[in-house]
């Protein structure tokens, strides 16, 4: 039987729940425990998948095809586990099911109420993961203590704490302690006001996990104790780390696992096997050089829309000892005039993916730098259906050559909506969605990334690689190199003429985690790497001319 442990939040959004979490389990995990993570969303979209990256930032797809909130891409970054469905619920989907049942008579002429009918839902979908032979399932709540959406979660909380054996059942709580410049001092009332919060919805926390700025001394541990109603070892110091892969380590040295699994009574543990992710660390601290790679794309103001992106190349430059210094470029502002200043200090190119019309000229701009400059490029689903329209309008002729979703008139449609697309009207998790078989093409770049001729991996899209021009776009320069063994679709494209040139249609950023970094960011750093070599060698040929 499972054990669970959910971790809330007060005081304010953004203190980072999904990193504690997910280091939580890391931990745990280290220690020889079977741990999942699953996340709770008091919203009512049914999943993430129709929000906007503005409003909720990068949408993360699981293998199964779930579109899901992007702390899923933590957990899977921290564990190198795969999530499913099941790893993501929200408020929507809760409704939907209890609104379902209730249309089937289900409930048996019953008043159908939040509580209990909403929170049984709630708790049943709480534990489902439980029967999956996990030791523990940690939960996260979204939002904040006190919001009105959240009040049904924290309520089953509350029925779950009561109802299941004492130490199968743990609450972490984490808070803000702001330092106030002109007081010099860090400050309690917060933390308190969110636990007393808690309290009054009858849920208490057994940890308290303080977010903060300064080193908490034993005093304000001793006083958040008291105040809480928490041992004092129990209150945990979570202070802004320079990279979330610290954090670990640090609530390792704050012993936040260990008080877990005394906590839940949980004696059959080792001590933390890390090294393959301290490595990774001493290379992320200690790089031995340095590349600049542009990122283009249309949400670059946010943080957010491109995460599992950046965390890539966190990944991939730790393992080639090279410093990844991302520049974002907005899309929107590349124009003939620009392009070339804006390129030329980059060492490679990513083009994002994306929906929609905006700031594609931008990127077929990019695109153009860097196909004809030797520049290394990576085009990610959208970044690399842009590839393959500035190749057809600059390399086939094809002047006109677009994408059906941004210009449906085109008369080179190179990019088309997939047959089965074409009867679907509704947007929610309708497109193609999850892991699919790709088949690679023996003597490729992507073969040689890869080192293997089958793989999977995930999509979200509704458009492709025309077939129609398949045999034109071979014969100039620019073929497929992996398909789908199924339905023959294009999944990889490469100009075999240029030093690095790679789109691919599916999201190679997804399956990108500490302990697996992704070969083809890997593969793309290096890339980097050399054309940065050749290009300070280039800009010094004494040095190059003495070294010989
Ligand atoms: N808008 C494109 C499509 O639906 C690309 C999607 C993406 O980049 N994820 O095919």
């Amino acid at each position: 039987m499972a054990k669970f442990i959910f971790v809330t939040g007060g005081v304010t959004s953004s203190l980072g729940k999904g990193i504690i979490s997910a280091s939580l389990a890391k931990l745990l995990q280290a220690r020889g425990l079977r741990v999942t993570i699953q996340k709770f969303d008091p919203y009512i979209n049914v999943d993430p998948g129709t929000l906007n990256p503005y409003e909720h930032g990068e949408c993360y797809v699981t293998e199964d095809g779930a579109e899901t909130d992007l702390d899923l891409g933590h957990y899977e970054r921290f564990l190198s586990i795969f999530t499913t469905q099941a790893n993501n619920v929200t408020t929507g989907k809760i409704y939907q099911t209890v609104i379902n049942k209730e249309r089937e008579g289900a409930y048996l002429g019953k008043t159908v109420q939040v509580v209990p009918h909403i929170t049984d839902e709630i708790k049943r979908r709480m534990k489902l993961l439980g029967n999956e032979g996990y030791d523990i399932v940690i939960t996260e709540i979204g939002g904040t203590v006190g919001d009105i959406e959240s009040l049904p979660f924290i309520e089953a909380v509350r029925q779950l704490q009561w109802e299941l054996p004492e130490e199968d059942c743990l609450v972490v709580h984490l808070t803000l302690v702001p330092y106030l410049k002109a007081a010099k001092e860090l400050k309690t009332k917060p933390t308190q006001h969110s636990v007393k919060m808690m309290s009054e919805n009858g849920v208490h926390p057994d940890i308290i996990v303080c977010r903060t700025e300064r080193p908490l001394s034993p005093e304000i541990r001793r006083k958040i104790a008291l105040f809480c109603n928490v041992k004092q070892e129990a209150v945990i110091e979570a202070a802004d780390a320079p990279t979330i892969y610290e954090v670990p380590l640090a609530m390792m040295r704050e012993k936040l696992d260990v008080i877990c699994l005394k906590k839940m009574n949980i004696t059959k543990y080792h001590e933390p096997e890390l090294m393959l992710w301290k490595e990774f660390l001493d290379k992320l601290k200690y790089p031995k050089s340095k590349v600049t790679v542009g990122l283009i794309g249309k949400y670059i103001e946010l943080q957010d829309a491109y995460k599992s992106i950046l965390e890539a190349f966190v990944h991939a430059g730790a393992i080639n000892e090279c410093k990844v210094e991302v520049v974002n470029i907005h899309s929107e502002f590349i124009t003939d005039d620009n392009v070339d200043e804006k390129m030329s200090t980059l060492d490679a190119l990513l083009v994002a993916p994306g929906f929609g019309h905006r700031g594609i000229d931008g990127k077929i701009l990019a695109v153009k730098y860097a196909r004809e400059k030797g520049l290394p490029f990576f085009g990610i689903c959208l970044g690399m259906q842009m590839s393959v329209i500035e190749f057809a309008r600059d390399v086939l002729n094809l002047r006109n050559a677009h994408s059906t979703e941004m210009n449906p008139d085109t008369p080179n449609p190179v990019i088309d909506l997939m047959e089965d697309q074409k009867k679907i009207t509704d947007k929610g998790g309708t497109m193609r969605l999850g892991s699919y078989t790709c088949e690679i093409k023996p003597g490729s770049l992507a073969e040689k990334i890869y080192g293997t001729s089958l793989i999977r991996e995930r999509h979200r899209h509704r458009w492709e690689f025309n077939n129609n021009y398949l045999v034109d776009f071979e014969s100039h320069g620019m073929i497929a190199s992996g398909k789908n063994p199924d339905s023959n679709l294009v999944e990889i494209v490469e100009i075999p003429s240029h030093p690095f040139f790679i789109g691919v249609q599916y999201h190679p950023e997804l399956k990108s985690t500490v302990e697996n970094p992704h070969p083809l960011f890997v593969h793309f750093i290096s890339a980097a790497k050399d054309y940065s070599e050749q290009k300070s060698s280039v800009k010094n040929p004494l040095l190059q001319s003495e070294m010989i």
